[in-house]
């Protein structure tokens, strides 16, 4: 029984269905999220999960209760079976220890390429002991699969997690790799281009929960950003309650973390893009996040930067600070 709670801890309901494309929107003041119903026909969104306490009830269908019932019912497996199709297919332990490797391998590339080293001195990114404590890596390129097949990995099992192409390249040839974690555990690994490519790439799976929310979830005033490299900036100047949701789209399960606490303030600081994209995003989830009961303030910054790029500028702690301090109701 403990097993099962433990199971149910480790995958948040909402970040179950996600990752089955379940898409939603925020129902109610608190955690309640309505989307079709997986279970029927559903046409009018009539499925309601509660975050907070990881249930689900359909108005549709009449039905409703945790993780496993949602497992028994959409699949038709008995509980037994439920918790075992979970175990295995959820918290993969191989895949997790295969993420674990690949993260350990491109983190000790980073130190030998001194390209990845000049791209983080470019970013702004100086101090060595934050590098070390945000697990940072890099991907130089070609190497990632024989340097695995040698711990026993397969091709197809990497190709799987889409960590190669189908010819044996890494995917994230030429980036910086951030490790995403959540309750401790790699979730997924973001990767910044360097060069001309895509600068965005994550593996095919959930983005996971907040950046660091282990962390950062106990203040109550927050600041959240787009990027890593935004959050990597801000910890270096000392503001260690910054969190990222990667992108402005913010998941069902970022947005029930940082309701989890009523009356805290979310300041957001997006890019200040020159095509209103940020500025758009924010002025869309502070209300949300408002109606939901936090204190939300949109951050300004001078035009046509974001939170990295201004410290990059020479931008000091004070000055952000004053950013702060202006910061307006959303
Ligand atoms: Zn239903």
């Amino acid at each position: 029984m403990q097993d099962v709670e433990r199971l149910k801890q480790g995958i948040p309901l909402l970040d179950y269905l996600e990752r089955h494309n379940w898409t939603a929107r925020r129902a109610g003041p608190r955690q309640e999220f309505v989307g079709l119903c997986p279970l029927h026909q559903d046409t009018r969104p009539s499925f309601y999960v509660n975050a907070r306490k990881n249930l689900f009830y359909c108005h549709g269908c009449g039905r409703g209760g945790d993780l496993i019932r949602l497992v028994e019912l959409s699949l038709r497996l008995s509980f037994r079976q439920s918790v075992e199709y979970l175990k295995r297919q959820l918290v993969p332990a191989g895949d997790s220890e295969l993420l674990e490797q690949t993260a350990a391998f491109y983190r000790s590339e980073l130190h030998r390429r001194p390209e990845a080293g000049q791209y983080l001195v470019s970013r702004g990114l100086r101090d060595p002991g934050l590098i070390e404590e945000l697990g940072l890596g890099y991907a130089a390129g070609g190497s990632l699969h024989r340097h695995l097949a040698g711990l026993g990995y397969s091709f197809e099992s990497l190709l799987r997690a889409g960590l190669i192409s189908p010819q044996g390249h890494d995917t994230f040839r030429r980036r910086i790799l951030f490790p995403c974690r959540q309750q401790g555990r790699l979730v997924n690994l973001y990767g910044r281009s360097i060069g001309a490519a895509f600068p965005h790439r994550l593996l095919p799976r959930s983005k996971g929960g907040l950046f660091a929310w282990e962390s950062v979830g106990q203040f109550s005033m927050v600041i959240l950003v787009e990027g890593l490299f935004d959050l990597a900036v801000l910890w270096q100047a000392g503001f260690r309650n910054t969190t990222c949701a990667i992108g402005t789209h913010l998941t069902p399960l970022q947005l029930a973390q940082l309701e989890d606490r009523p009356g805290r303030s979310v300041y957001l600081a997006f890019d200040e893009d020159e095509n209103q994209a940020g500025q758009q995003a924010g002025r869309l989830l502070g209300p949300r996040l408002e109606s939901a009961g936090l204190r939300a303030r949109l951050v300004r910054l001078p035009a046509r930067h974001d939170p990295n790029s201004y410290f990059v500028a020479g931008a000091t702690a004070g000055d952000f600070a004053a950013c702060l301090r202006q910061a307006q109701p959303a």
